[in-house]
């Protein structure tokens, strides 16, 4: 069963509040789960949420901020008691790398499974791909260096017309191809068209995460055309004068870069502390950017597909 589901684990800021749990997101994509930023408390919040330790594969870290990054050291040796078995592998800077290494060393010596590293950079790049996904990092603007990343569906194969199949005695062995757009050439040298054989693959769909960042135009193209958008919101209005020297940005200001990249929805989170209400923020975005504008929220899960 294809799935693409983005669960919402923690969407406040660094000052811890009673509200939200600091920042981290899982992805449940077909047959396993890649989180994105593991603030103290994801392990229990992935507990919560009933997404299996089993299923994890994949961590992607944006940037080294302590509500970012410190519920990676608890998470990674929860993982061994729970005698998961295969790979982790952890996408993070260098630094990140080095300093993870060095905890797990003294507190996790005896991993029942295998922790990968894949060095990232603050820069646009493919960090991972495979037959049905590839996830890309962009620049984001912090105090700090800093990514975004970028989950794409690669394009999908057309659906097989089981009329037109039967109808013109296709082989099984030339189904892939067809799958894939060719044509097919009856053993009489008739060729059958293709959109004939098939109607068109489902829509590949796409989500962009930007946390932490400055309000930048150039985060637009880097997500344009994205399904769903999650852009941190860390101010409202009331407190705009403090988002870009303190590389974040306010609600509004996601609106815009929502509007400008042409997204089908927006998500708002990385709420500050001094915030008792999701309300301003969702009013102020939206009156940047037409499409649906939402609150992320502890245990909210998002469906791509
Ligand atoms: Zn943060
Ligand atoms: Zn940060």
């Amino acid at each position: 069963m294809a799935n693409f589901q983005v669960n919402i684990l923690g969407c406040g800021s660094a000052t811890p509040s009673y509200r939200h749990m600091p920042a981290c997101q899982v992805i449940d994509f077909r047959d396993r789960l890649m989180m994105i930023d593991c603030g103290e408390g994801a392990q229990l919040q992935m507990m919560r949420q009933h997404l299996k330790f089993s299923r994890l594969s994949h961590v992607f870290i944006s940037h080294l901020h302590g509500d970012h990054f410190l519920g990676l050291p608890g998470l990674l040796s929860t993982l061994s008691l729970h005698e998961k078995s295969g790979s982790v592998t952890i996408h993070t800077f260098a630094e990140g790398a080095d300093i993870l290494q060095r905890i797990l060393a003294v507190f996790c010596r005896d991993a029942s499974y295998e922790i990968k590293y894949n060095i990232i950079r603050p820069e646009r790049a493919v960090i991972f791909e495979d037959h049905a996904l590839i996830v890309e990092t962009f620049p984001l603007y912090h105090r700090v260096p800093c990514v975004g990343f970028r989950f794409s569906e690669k394009p999908k194969q057309r659906h097989l017309r089981g009329d037109m199949i039967r109808f013109f005695n296709v082989p099984v062995s030339r189904l892939e191809a067809i799958r894939n757009g060719e044509d097919f050439v009856t053993p009489d040298g008739t060729v059958i068209a293709n959109d004939r054989l098939t109607t068109p693959a489902s829509p590949s769909v796409s989500y962009a995460y930007c946390s932490d960042t400055a309000y930048n135009p150039a985060v637009a193209d880097d997500v344009r055309g994205v399904d769903v958008l999650y852009h941190e919101s860390t101010y409202a209005d009331d407190n705009a004068a403090k988002a870009a020297p303190r590389g974040h940005s306010t609600a509004r200001e996601a609106g815009r870069i929502a509007a400008a990249a042409g997204v089908g929805k927006l998500v708002l989170g990385h709420y500050s502390k001094a915030y008792d209400s999701d309300e301003p923020f969702v009013a102020q975005a939206s009156e940047e950017f037409s499409g649906p504008v939402i609150a992320a929220n502890e245990g909210m899960k998002i469906d791509l597909l």
